[in-house]
């Protein structure tokens, strides 16, 4: 039997409805959205207009302020580093916070090596960035402030409102990297004061490998330094042919996601909330990590005392999660994202993620319940039965 997958964190299997959008234009409307000169290309186009449309509707956008890139990861990289560039007469520090995607900090840490200054917010104990620290953080040089919706290892949502005034009222470009809670949060790009967003469609039930990045258009304009240089398409911020069956998918998918948006993340919560009560209710030493309130509906991150993450995840067997810790063969280090918000080491190897997704159904929870109930029993009984005979675990 197949494990039960409970790892949309990491990634979402497709939805089929998505599925079925991409595949007229694998074979029959393959054409390149930028052949002007028949209907090849014409069909092409007007699919990568209509999902421009499709992901615009769903963030509270205009169609033209969304471009194609090949997944969230380009989309940070663009966006932060594309603005910095282009800034940089204007200023030269930029604030983010520890708890970030590696490919905001990754590229953060770049562009401190080429003469930036960063500022890594730190967390609070739920790993939420505390506005005070960030309005603190503002200098006369500051030219980006780049922080995420919610986070995918703890689930906890981030004040963006607060974020977005606060960026507004200083005249400072506020990135958001919403791959993360899109489709479970209501967002409108407006309100929320966000004139960069990064998307990416496999973690909303779309393909991989297509990202989307939502550049605000109305004054003071935008001016992104490309990170691809080539034959100038999306208004030549990203030379490339679009992947047009990605791009239908991504629109499809997030077409989807306004549908589905309100009545899933209820759906998601209770699902969260029987998954969490079923593990309480049998087992003590289970500690919550992330805000008990304000988090992603699917998501779901624990520590078992005296219980290593990894011996757990090894131990599920009908189940994939993954397990807090990176585990970078050699260097076992615990998350960094755990050890900004404080969690005690111990607790940081043993905490394992759970992220519920829109194909799961009670009858898996129960299973994943029981499962993770029996194999915890087991191994403190195996860690106290070691300890007497005085064997180092
Ligand atoms: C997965 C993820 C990314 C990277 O997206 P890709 O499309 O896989 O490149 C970036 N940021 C966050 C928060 C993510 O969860």
């Amino acid at each position: 039997m197949k494990a039960i997958y409970m790892d949309h964190h990491a990634t979402t299997p497709m939805d089929p409805k998505v599925l079925e959008a991409m595949m007229p234009y694998f074979l029959e409307n393959f054409g390149n959205p930028a052949s002007v000169t028949h209907s090849y290309g014409w069909t092409a186009n007007e699919a990568v207009e209509k999902a421009r449309t499709q992901i615009a509707n769903l963030i509270g956008a205009t169609p033209k302020e969304i471009l194609f890139t090949s997944g969230a990861t380009e989309s940070d990289n663009l966006a932060i580093r594309g603005s910095a560039h282009a800034l940089r007469q204007k200023g030269n520090h930029i604030i983010t916070c520890q708890t970030e995607h590696k490919a905001v900090l990754d590229t953060c840490k770049v562009l401190e090596k080429e003469g930036f200054t960063l500022s890594f917010l730190p967390v609070d104990r739920y790993g939420g960035v505390d506005p005070d620290h960030l309005q603190r953080a503002i200098t006369p040089k500051t030219i980006l402030i780049s922080i995420m919706l919610a986070n995918g290892e703890v689930g906890t949502i981030h004040p963006i409102p607060e974020i977005g005034k606060i960026a507004q009222e200083h005249e400072i470009l506020f990135h958001c990297d919403a791959v993360q809670g899109i489709e479970r949060i209501p967002v409108d790009v407006d309100q929320l004061k966000i004139d960069l967003m990064s998307l990416s469609g496999h973690k909303i039930y779309g393909p991989k490998g297509i990202g989307a990045l939502y550049i605000r258009k109305k004054l003071p304009r935008i001016r992104l330094e490309p990170l691809l240089r080539g034959g100038g398409q999306e208004q030549g911020v990203r030379s490339g042919t679009l992947n047009v069956p990605g791009i239908v998918g991504l629109g499809k998918a997030c077409e989807i996601a306004k549908e589905v948006l309100p009545q899933e993340a209820v759906i998601l919560k209770d699902l969260r909330n029987l998954l969490f009560k079923g593990i309480l209710s049998n087992l003590d030493g289970v500690h919550l990590n992330g805000h008990p309130e304000n988090r992603l509906s699917g998501n779901l991150n624990l520590s078992f005392e005296s219980v290593e993450g990894e011996s757990l995840l090894l131990g599920l067997k009908g189940v994939a999660v993954s397990s807090g810790s990176a585990c970078a063969s050699a260097s076992r280090e615990p998350s960094y994202v755990l050890k900004a918000m404080g969690v005690r080491e111990d607790l940081a190897y043993s905490s394992i993620r759970f992220g519920i997704g829109r194909f799961n159904t009670q009858e898996e929870v129960d299973h994943v319940i029981g499962e993770v109930v029996e194999r915890t029993k087991k191994l403190r009984q195996m860690s106290r039965h070691f300890e007497k005979a005085g064997v180092m675990v």
